[in-house]
């Protein structure tokens, strides 16, 4: 694994940085129309869809070079793109499965976030069990009929189109019976409600269709091919971008080591206790980790390898430290940690998590729950390492564990 920049890449990451110092919002962009105008900046510098082939609107760029541009946007505290899923997977997944005609009508305005996504996978019985679930696109001939719910849809009161996993067929094994539709939010039978989440804002939502229609021109592949699509998708997912989490990571941690030395317990300052010394060093050495952990993908995808199965070890590991982390950080800081809503400057954290709001270290910490669970909760993420990464068998019968 070579470390060390290229020339050309030391040259984009100069000029990278220079465009963030000089273009990031100096106000917090409140709202929806504040962010799209953002994204747009972002889009029109280069900056949105980087990897994405050049004759669909992206840049072509290499994983090193979108590394290194989150990675700016990182340390120049950016808020982040909107319509992140459509940019992060649904769009990469028309690009691969989708016909001429979707990818004409729909790439660009995912791009450009005239049009948001959401991703209608999850239902109330269906989560980890996928393939169990249980809405049904019925064919009526010139469309979809489409009726069931959906839940945890990120985004889903604000987006235009979905990404639809729907039974087409109940007769056929459960895996073999799914379809993949893109899905009119806009339409009379489709109704969202927002749920609010334990940080105290609403970025998820149950979604009722009844009677709703999915057009035949919006099938993805073939009938029953939906399974094999969501694969796709959720590969995507899984990747995410893991050096542009270690410098946000880093970036908490010296304003961690900033709260440390202002606040005073038993008189003195908090970064001369031999606890919280040894407690910072730890986590300081966890970050290392992720940071060469990240390399390593990032180097395994600059040489044109995909990491697959693999890439659930890498989500395992940085959203499991990501809930250590924060609870030693509210820990650290005690009562202030507690503050959500201004508070000491010095304490508080501007974070980008996915909602784009600048939030605090309480925030943070309740955030960091939601890693272990999408894309598949860390126990499913360690089902799959166990059975495709290491090759050991599905379940273990106690019959032989009694001989062993
Ligand atoms: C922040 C966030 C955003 C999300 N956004 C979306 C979205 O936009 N669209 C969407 O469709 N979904 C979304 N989801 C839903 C997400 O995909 C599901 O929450 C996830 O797949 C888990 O499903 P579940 O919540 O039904 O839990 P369950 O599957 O019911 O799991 C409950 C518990 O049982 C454990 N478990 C389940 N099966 C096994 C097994 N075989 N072996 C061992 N343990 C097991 C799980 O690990 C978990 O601890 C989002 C979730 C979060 C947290």
């Amino acid at each position: 694994m070579d470390l060390n920049l290229s020339p050309e890449d030391r040259a984009f990451r100069d000029q990278a940085r220079a465009w963030f110092q000089r273009n990031v919002p100096r106000a917090e962009l409140k709202t929806l129309e504040e962010r799209r105008a953002w994204h747009r900046t972002m889009y029109d510098a280069g900056y949105v869809g980087m990897g994405w082939p050049t004759e669909y609107g992206g840049r072509g760029a290499t994983p090193m070079q979108q590394a290194i541009a989150a990675d700016e946007m990182a340390r120049a505290n950016a808020p982040a793109p909107i319509n992140g899923l459509g940019v992060g997977f649904i769009g990469p997944t028309i690009i691969i499965h989708g016909t001429p005609e979707q990818k004409q009508r729909y790439l660009r305005k995912i791009l450009t976030a005239e049009e948001m996504w959401c991703q209608l996978y999850s239902e109330p019985n269906s989560g980890s069990d996928l393939a169990s679930l249980r809405t049904r696109a019925e064919d009526r001939g010139d469309h979809f009929l489409v009726n069931g719910q959906k839940i945890w849809t990120s985004g889903g009161h604000i987006a235009d189109w979905g990404i639809l996993l729907a039974r087409s067929d109940p007769g056929v094994a459960k895996h073999k019976g799914i379809s993949c539709f893109l899905f009119d939010m806009r339409q009379p039978g489709v109704e969202v409600r927002p749920l609010k989440q334990i940080t105290g804002s609403s970025e998820f939502n149950e979604v009722f269709m009844t009677n709703a229609r999915a057009e035949k021109r919006d099938l993805i592949g073939r009938l029953g091919q939906g399974w094999e699509i969501a694969q796709t998708t959720l590969g995507f997912e899984r990747g995410g971008n893991s050096m542009a989490r270690v410098t946000r990571y880093a970036s908490a941690f010296d304003r961690l080591v900033d709260a440390a030395k202002k606040i005073e317990r038993g008189g003195k300052p908090l970064l001369e206790d031999p606890v919280v010394r040894a407690k910072l060093g730890n986590v300081y050495a966890e970050m290392e980790v992720q940071r060469y952990a990240a390399l390593r993908v990032l180097s395994a995808l600059q040489k044109g390898a995909s990491p697959g199965a693999a890439s659930s070890i890498t989500k395992l590991s940085y959203s499991e430290f990501e809930k250590r982390y924060y609870e030693l950080c509210l820990e650290i800081l005690g009562p202030y940690g507690q503050v959500t809503d201004g508070g000491l400057e010095e304490t508080t954290l501007d974070v980008d998590s996915s909602s784009g709001v600048r939030s605090s270290w309480a925030y943070a910490f309740l955030w960091a729950r939601a890693g272990t669970i999408y894309s598949g909760s860390s126990e499913i993420q360690k089902n799959v390492i166990g059975e495709r990464v290491l090759g050991l068998p599905k379940e273990i019968r106690a019959d032989r564990v009694a001989k062993a």
